[in-house]
């Protein structure tokens, strides 16, 4: 498809993982032009090379400082935005007995606080043409809580709830600004390759479908929500977790 013809992207956490894989399919999908960000690019040195349209920020989703200069740039650039992805996430899992004060507020000031200053600074080029589709990486995490995962489910129930206000007070005025999130079940991901292998086979066994997803699977999601196919879609959560949550 060439869905996202004339668009102009952002893609947060988009080195790696889930994130090169949305930065990629957006591209190849016709993006004018696709802005993979993430704090640490080197990763994405290889794929970057295969794209035209594909241009590599080196960006801490927590630095004002940085996400106004982008503004700048892209401002500068295109004129405009048309896409958000949300996407970049850490963990620091631990049972909330020993869960320590500083992995709370780092995955909190990551997931949370990054994509809140991520869309501060990005919403202005999208309130121009009165126009765009933010989509925010959650997980069933957040709606669903798990073990060990006290700060990472506040933060993914947070991106929810966030994203649901959003959807009412950016389309006020009769701007065409949507907002939705995705959940993504379990995903074969660096991320989630630091899961025991113990752990992993009891939880494919619980997804009805039998396996973990893939990147491309959550990647399809994304390309739908930020194309005029989910034109009257805002204010949702899409779960891609093979049927576990049910
Ligand atoms: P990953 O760890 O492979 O990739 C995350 C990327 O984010 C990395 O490249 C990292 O450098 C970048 N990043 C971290 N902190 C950053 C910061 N402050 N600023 C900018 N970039 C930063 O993870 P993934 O599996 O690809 O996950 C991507 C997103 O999907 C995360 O939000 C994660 O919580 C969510 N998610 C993943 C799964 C899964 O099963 N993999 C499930 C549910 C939700």
């Amino acid at each position: 498809t060439q869905d996202m013809q004339g668009n102009v992207c952002v893609v947060t956490g988009a080195a790696r993982g889930l994130g090169r894989c949305i930065s990629e399919t957006l591209a190849q999908a016709g993006a004018n032009r696709v802005y993979a960000c993430d704090i640490d690019m080197t990763p994405a040195e290889n794929w970057l090379r295969e794209y035209d349209n594909v241009t590599a920020v080196t960006l801490n989703v927590c630095d004002k400082t940085a996400l106004a200069r982008l503004n700048e740039r892209i401002y500068s650039e295109q004129r405009r935005l048309d896409v958000l992805v949300n996407n970049a996430g850490i963990t620091r899992d631990a049972l909330l007995g020993s869960m320590t004060e500083a992995d709370w507020n780092s995955v909190l000031e990551v997931n949370l606080k990054g994509v809140f200053l991520t869309t501060q600074a990005m919403l202005p080029l999208m309130q121009q043409h009165q126009s765009g589709s933010i989509i925010s990486i959650s997980s069933i995490v957040g709606t669903d809580g798990n073990i060990g995962q006290s700060n990472y489910a506040a933060s993914k129930g947070g991106i929810i709830a966030m994203t649901k206000g959003w959807a009412k007070e950016l389309a006020r005025g009769g701007a065409n600004i949507r907002a939705n999130c995705i959940a993504p079940g379990f995903i074969n991901t660096e991320m989630t390759q630091a899961v025991p292998q113990k752990v992993l086979d009891k939880l494919t066994a619980r997804i009805p479908l039998g396996h973990l997803g893939e990147p491309a699977d959550i990647a399809q999601g994304v390309l739908f929500l930020a194309s005029e196919r989910a034109r009257y879609i805002t204010g949702q959560v899409l779960k891609i977790d093979g049927g576990l949550v049910l």
